[in-house]
């Protein structure tokens, strides 16, 4: 196995805490997918880069982790090094209107802190789970705005293992995707907000997680919208259009509530996941010429899956 690889260096040199076969299922919000070979959190930017060049050399794969909220793992799980800054990189602090978190910090976390100094500008991010590293990776965000519209800069581990300071200026927030980050390990992230009444922010907040509480199915284990919003299309409605809402296969559900989602109802595999994500592909590319792009991330699945 080419885990073993670095068996060695991660018993001897790394710093952080190192779990074999951890289980995936319990990393994820769609509580779906199987062990990671192994899951390590790093306990600083020196066993972060070792870490990473470790793997390197021995051509194991990785794989950041955030909170899992937006990835469907495979049911044999992912074959290498799953890395977490949950653990060790979750602090979060305001200076004058500029906020900084570590990329591990949660992002409601990070909310709250802005709310209670008063700044505005990320409530719009209510009730999207996650971290900031992946809510930074994926551009997170509703219609109103994402989280690159208040970004001031981002701290990145780049290909070359030396840590930038990239300023938003550089970076191109598109929807769920920011080009130059693609390959990057996000460090943490600086915001640069606006004062506001505390009562004017949280009324936003109010408001956002009652709709969403109205709208999406938050009983059950989901990754939120599995698509992207195609051009002119909403595809809740193609989805609903079609007939598909409340389709079962296996475990997994079309969501009866919205229709852009799929939820595991309490025994899907990630194969019964994929399985409606597919058939959901070619109706509406049948019907409507449409070629719907993922917005979920699948790990551990081979290509062109
Ligand atoms: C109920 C529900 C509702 C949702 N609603 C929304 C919504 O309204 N808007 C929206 O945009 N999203 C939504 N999502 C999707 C999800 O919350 C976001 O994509 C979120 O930003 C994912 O963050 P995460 O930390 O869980 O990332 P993960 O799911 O763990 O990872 C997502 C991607 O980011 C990468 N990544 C994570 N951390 C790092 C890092 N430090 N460095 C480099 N890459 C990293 C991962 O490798 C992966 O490719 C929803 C999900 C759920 C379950």
């Amino acid at each position: 196995m080419k885990i073993d690889a670095i068996k060695p260096f991660l018993k001897d040199t790394f710093c952080g805490d190192i779990t074999y076969q951890s289980p995936l299922a319990d990393a994820t919000w769609y509580r779906i997918g199987g062990p990671a070979d192994v899951l390590c959190s790093p306990e600083d930017e020196e066993s972060l880069i070792g870490l990473i060049a470790a793997c390197n050399a021995a051509s194991v794969p990785y794989l950041l982790l955030g909170d899992g909220a937006n990835m469907l793992v495979h049911d044999d799980g992912f074959r290498g090094v799953v890395i977490s800054l949950k653990e060790y990189f979750s602090k979060a602090f305001v200076r004058g209107n500029k906020l900084f978190a570590q990329a591990g910090t949660y992002l409601n976390d990070v909310l709250l802190l802005a709310m209670d100094n008063g700044l505005s500008g990320l409530e719009y991010l209510s009730g999207i789970p996650g971290t900031i590293g992946g809510a930074l990776y994926m551009n997170a965000g509703i219609d109103q705005g994402t989280i690159g519209d208040v970004v001031f800069s981002i701290s990145v581990l780049d290909a070359n293992l030396q840590i930038r300071s990239v300023p938003a200026s550089e970076l191109d927030f598109l929807y769920r995707r920011v080009p130059q980050l693609q390959d990057a390990i996000i460090l943490g992230g600086t915001f640069d907000l606006q004062p506001k009444a505390e009562a004017d922010i949280r009324a936003v907040r109010t408001d956002l997680l009652q709709r969403r509480a109205a709208r999406q199915p938050l009983d059950h284990p989901s990754c939120g919208s599995v698509f992207k919003r195609p051009e002119g299309h909403f595809v809740g409605k193609m989805i609903q259009d079609l007939g598909l809402k409340g389709l079962i296969h296996g475990g997994a559900r079309i969501s009866e509530r919205h229709a852009g989602f799929i939820i595991n109802t309490g025994t899907a595999t990630a194969a019964d996941v994929l399985w409606l994500i597919q058939y959901i592909e070619e109706q509406v590319q049948k019907a409507y010429d449409v070629t719907l792009e993922r917005e979920v991330k699948l790990v551990g699945f081979a290509e062109n899956y």
